[in-house]
């Protein structure tokens, strides 16, 4: 067999053909090329094949022997063989396959998907921090304590607040956490509340976090304008309520400009007022939710500050609060006496902390990329990131707002939500107008969400991208537009220049196969 392992190259475009020609403004000419069709690892090799050489082992020896007889099994089959080069390729080949940052746009709206610096990897991957013990002893790690003491107090300036902790894992993690201590903080009243109020446009992840507090959810209306009116949450509002948890920003990118008012309904009856952070780099240098009466927040550095999102590296949610929290914010607490700094672990020294939310310090490697970016940027930069990100998604919504419909016309923020009214008519919805993006070199935008636009397309550019990027996706988004007056069908269809295709996504949904077995077959 000329091709012992089996991968089958392929020219992209010859292979398939049908697909509207790209723009070219993705990938650039990146779409052309071998793609390779990759087996599984256990299809890869043969028999007795290896990746290391180790010397022999000596003739009388038997590993079965060092091995306790309970934990013996007997034979293990179809292990894979392979050598160190068709590893190397396997996993190469699986990595080109996916679409990051660093490959492409990726505008998906209200997930912040901006670039992470290189510089900041640089600094995380410094052997001072990257191989410091978690347990190591405070004396030993006073560079890793200062980092979070500086970038506890750089969050809590950003958003006005006066404390924060950097302990949770990601945004729904902080939500988790905000609302504990809101529960804390009521509870310590001697005044538990059984309610939460969260508007129709907010993220999944809002009532879940409630939920898992205790707590009912109250769903509120927002308006035509797309935004949480007073009268609304004044209806709603009584001595029962926890909290309100507001996005602002809202999942909409339109500013919440009732939140004084609606802050004061909630804190009139004894209610605190939660902001769900994962919108800051709208606000970022030019408005402060701690100044517009929010009690609490959490932070996503994987959006917002830059550091990876997924595959790259885990996520972060520090949650910034108001001093009435304070005391019940979790531990570890990182505190400066004098010149030196001291991680607080002990609940006798924090009576009133809701306890530890996971091991050791948090993310700790994610702190550093957060903080050299604070640092790099400066507050001249910090600025003009939020300016940049709205002006970028205005940009597009400018560019775009004749060829897709804008279920609402309120100003935008950092993003910008479309829908498929214009495109019904010929049949051609969301979900298509999505997977035909994919042949032309770009990520799909946030689809379907949020609930209150039927058929949302909810883009976010972040400020990290150029005019040109912005061009050549606007560029496509009207080629797709066109192409659905002309031929619908061909929207239909793609993608088409991808290793995969359209796949069945209920289907991998409700039955993943998420294990191999031996001669195991998928149709
Ligand atoms: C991303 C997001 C969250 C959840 O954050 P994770 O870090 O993914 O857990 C919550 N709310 C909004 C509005 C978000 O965009």
């Amino acid at each position: 067999m000329a091709n012992p392992t089996g991968w089958k190259p392929t020219m992209e475009n010859d292979a398939k053909p049908g697909a509207a020609a790209p723009t070219g403004a993705g990938l650039g000419g990146a779409t052309r090329g071998l793609v390779y069709e990759e087996p599984l690892l256990f299809e890869h090799g043969s028999r007795g094949r290896t990746g290391v050489s180790l010397p022999p082992a000596p003739k009388d020896y038997d590993p079965a022997q060092e091995i306790p007889a309970a934990l013996l099994r007997g034979t293990v089959e179809g292990l894979p063989e392979l050598s160190e080069l068709e590893i190397v390729r396997h996993f190469t080949r699986l990595s080109v396959w996916n679409h990051g940052i660093d490959t492409g746009f990726y505008p998906l709206g209200s997930c912040t998907m901006k670039y992470n610096p290189k510089s900041s990897e640089a600094l995380a991957r410094l052997p001072g921090f990257a191989n410091l013990h978690p347990l190591a002893p405070p004396e030993l790690a006073q560079g890793a304590l200062e980092l979070m003491y500086q970038l506890e107090r750089a969050l809590s300036e950003i958003a006005g607040f006066d404390a924060t902790t950097l302990t949770p894992a990601a945004g729904a993690h902080g939500e988790l956490c905000g609302l504990m201590l809101i529960r804390a903080y009521h509870e310590a009243k001697g005044n538990p509340r059984k309610k939460v109020l969260i508007p129709d446009t907010a993220h999944g992840t809002n009532p879940a976090s409630s939920a898992l507090n205790g707590y009912a959810v109250v769903q509120l209306a927002s308006g035509p304008d797309g935004r949480l009116h007073p009268e609304t949450v004044r209806a709603a509002m009584d001595e029962d309520v926890a909290a309100i948890m507001i996005t602002n920003p809202n999942t909409l990118g339109v500013f919440e400009s009732n939140i004084a008012e609606i802050a004061e309904i909630v804190h009139a009856k004894g209610g605190l007022v939660y902001g769900d952070g994962a919108n800051m780099n709208a606000l970022l240098g030019v408005a402060r939710p701690g100044d517009m009466g929010f009690d609490v927040i959490q932070y996503n550095l994987h959006k917002t500050f830059a550091t990876p999102h997924g595959g790259g590296g885990p996520g972060s949610g520090p949650v910034a609060v108001k001093a009435a929290l304070a005391p019940f914010l979790p531990l570890p607490v990182v505190v400066k006496e004098g010149e030196t700094y001291r991680l607080v672990t002990d609940v006798k020294e924090r009576p009133r902390t809701i306890g530890r939310l996971r091991e050791f310090w948090g993310n700790f490697a994610m702190f550093v990329r957060a903080w050299a970016l604070v640092r790099e940027y400066g507050p001249e930069g910090v600025r003009a990131t939020g300016e940049l990100a709205v002006l970028n998604a205005n940009y597009v919504r400018a560019r775009l707002k004749d060829t897709f419909n804008l279920p609402y016309e309120t100003a935008s923020l950092h993003e910008v939500v479309f829908d498929d009214k214009h495109q019904q008519a010929a049949g051609v919805t969301t979900m298509d107008i999505a997977k035909a993006l994919i042949d032309q070199g770009f990520h799909p935008p946030t689809i379907y969400f949020p609930l209150v636009v039927h058929g949302a397309i909810m883009i976010e550019p972040t400020e990290t991208e150029s005019k040109e990027t912005l061009d050549g996706f606007v560029a496509a988004m009207k080629a797709i537009a066109e192409e659905a007056k002309t031929d619908a069908a061909a929207v239909k269809a793609a993608p088409v220049r991808p290793v995969r295709a359209r796949l069945d996504e209920t289907r991998a949904a409700r039955k993943p196969i998420l294990r191999w077995r031996p001669g195991m077959k998928v149709e």
